[in-house]
């Protein structure tokens, strides 16, 4: 499978190792941002690097395991449920005015976000490359959720990646 060097900026601590190994200069850029033109995939900047900083992301993902429709119910209707629970604990952090049960809604509203983001990602929403990603998307773009639905980015995100299940 082809793939390509990214770095994680915030793990990296700037000892230049991977510039050194790397034989086409695809590490050295100006804005740490790995040349993805330039390189090839060898994989020696990540086993160079201390921090775990960079990883080797392939050039195109394989489409998704297909679901059963009954799978895929069950986990949109936990996914929702996650997400009422998420926006309530933020609700209830923000009227909060005690520091112990503000700290207690604030960890439950992330550790909702976490278990809402798993279930969208088993779910396939979460590759955008996916077919049903894809159709969530037009779906929201034609009748969007909310009234702040970012409906350029999603056309953007639609007209950039394309899909590979067709
Ligand atoms: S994978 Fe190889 S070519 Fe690509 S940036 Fe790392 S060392 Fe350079
Ligand atoms: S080797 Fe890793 S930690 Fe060092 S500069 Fe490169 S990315 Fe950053």
């Amino acid at each position: 499978m082809k793939q390509f060097a990214v770095r994680n900026l915030r793990l990296c601590t700037k000892d230049c190792l991977c510039l050194y190994v790397c034989p086409v200069g695809a590490t050295d850029t100006e804005d740490s941002v790995i040349d993805r033109q330039k390189c090839t995939g060898c994989g020696l900047c990540a086993q160079a690097c201390p921090s775990g900083a960079i990883s080797m992301v392939p050039q195109t993902y394989p489409p998704q395991q297909p679901k059963e429709k009954p799978v895929l119910s069950a986990a949109h209707a936990l996914a929702h449920s996650k997400a009422e629970e998420e926006s309530m604990a933020r609700k209830l952090a923000a009227e909060s005015s005690e520091d112990a049960l503000y700290r207690l809604l604030a960890a439950a509203e992330k550790s909702l976000r976490l278990v809402h983001e798993d279930l969208s990602r088993e779910s396939g929403y979460m590759l955008p490359q996916s077919k049903n990603a894809k159709e969530k998307l037009q779906e929201w773009i034609q009748n969007p959720p909310t009234q702040d639905f970012p409906k350029e980015a999603a056309e953007t995100l639609l007209e950039k990646i394309p899909c590979n299940e067709e």
